[in-house]
């Protein structure tokens, strides 16, 4: 005899805040979600899990490290019911309902709605100790609004020539002594008045046409850990290398959200995020919600991308009780 197949009420594809906060809305409505939490070389858990302290995530005023709070985020999405697998989604297919999500041991899982919660990743420069440095909390990171704090009364260099790297590098003169922007060309992709308010910024130092060749690390005090002491930088034209002595190097190169699933079957914008109907996590696919970094190529934090997991998590809810 053919076993029925299950068709789920929400599928969750992504375990970062916003996906764990869908399941913990999802769940709490009864709606008994499935999350796709990913596995390598995608990153259960989101980027929080490659940083270390969270110090701006309100509720917890001494602050807590990512991957703690990544742990606290699922342990309350599935104390209400919401199960767990740590897998990835190879394929959708949003044509026919219910809609089919294709896990990457080629199980067809059916859902009536789905909730996208896949993430960006910053991109990085590629070079030896990077991603430990950023792991560990040790002179390395990708958001100047999260980690700056740490670096009060010290030197930094932010490595980029678009409008969030101006925006960090001057975000980042509140607390640095200095800050040095590194850019691989004369020309910035930054706008204008962005790039003029740096320039006229008197903590701001320019070292333009160079590349960030490698990380110079030393064991510190008080851990004895390795951490960033400085940067050897490439001269774009004639390959001369200086070095210059930072605690902190800001890597704004850009993001990219994690969208090849999607491509062709959901719009995206000219970034390739998914675009999102006015004020909600609705996509052009009634009974498609997107949410979190997926979306979002302003805010960026874990409490906006919580936030709309929250909003995502609503919207299904409310279409599944249309559909009856
Ligand atoms: P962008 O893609 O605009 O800029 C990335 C920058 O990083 C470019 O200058 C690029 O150099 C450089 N870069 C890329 N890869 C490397 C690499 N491997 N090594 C060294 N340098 C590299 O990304 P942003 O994150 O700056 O901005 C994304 C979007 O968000 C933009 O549309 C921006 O306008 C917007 N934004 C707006 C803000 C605002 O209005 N307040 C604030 C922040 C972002 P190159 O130019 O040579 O390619």
């Amino acid at each position: 005899m053919k076993k029925d197949r299950i068709v789920h009420q929400v599928v969750i594809i992504g375990s970062g805040p916003a996906g764990h906060t869908a399941a913990l809305y999802a769940a709490r409505a009864t709606l008994k979600p499935l999350v796709f939490k990913g596995s390598a070389p995608n990153l259960p858990g989101g980027q929080l899990m490659l940083t270390s302290d969270v110090e701006n995530y309100p509720g917890f005023p001494d602050g807590l490290l990512g991957p703690a709070l990544m742990e606290k985020f699922e342990a309350q999405a599935v104390r209400f019911g919401a199960e767990m697998r740590e897998e990835n989604i190879v394929k959708v297919n949003f044509a026919n309902r219910p809609f089919i999500v294709v896990t990457e041991n080629g199980e067809e899982v059916f859902s009536k709605t789905v909730i996208i919660a896949t993430g960006a990743n910053a991109k990085l420069l590629g070079i030896a100790k990077e991603k430990e440095l950023m792991a560990s909390g040790a002179g390395v990171s990708a958001c100047a609004t999260c980690d700056g704090a740490f670096y009060k009364n010290v030197d930094v260099a932010v490595v980029g020539g678009g409008d969030t790297a101006m925006e960090e590098a001057l975000f980042l003169t509140r607390y640095a002594n200095f800050v040095t922007v590194i850019h691989r060309r004369e020309e910035f992709r930054a706008s204008k008045i962005m790039v003029e308010r740096a320039q006229k910024n008197p903590k701001i130092k320019w070292q333009l046409n160079k590349v960030v060749d490698s990380l110079i690390v030393e064991k510190k005090p008080p851990r004895n850990q390795e951490a960033l002491v400085g940067l050897m930088i490439k001269d774009a034209n004639s390959d001369v290398l200086t070095t210059l002595s930072v605690d902190g190097l800001f890597v704004a190169i850009g993001h990219q959200p994690n969208t090849e699933l999607f491509t062709g079957i959901l719009p995206l914008d000219a970034k390739g995020y998914i675009t999102t109907k006015n004020q909600s996590a609705k996509t052009d696919i009634p009974g498609v919600f997107a949410c979190g970094d997926v979306q979002d190529s302003v805010y960026r934090q874990a409490v906006t991308a919580a936030g709309s997991g929250c909003m995502a998590a609503i919207d299904a809810e409310r279409y599944l009780e249309h559909l009856g």
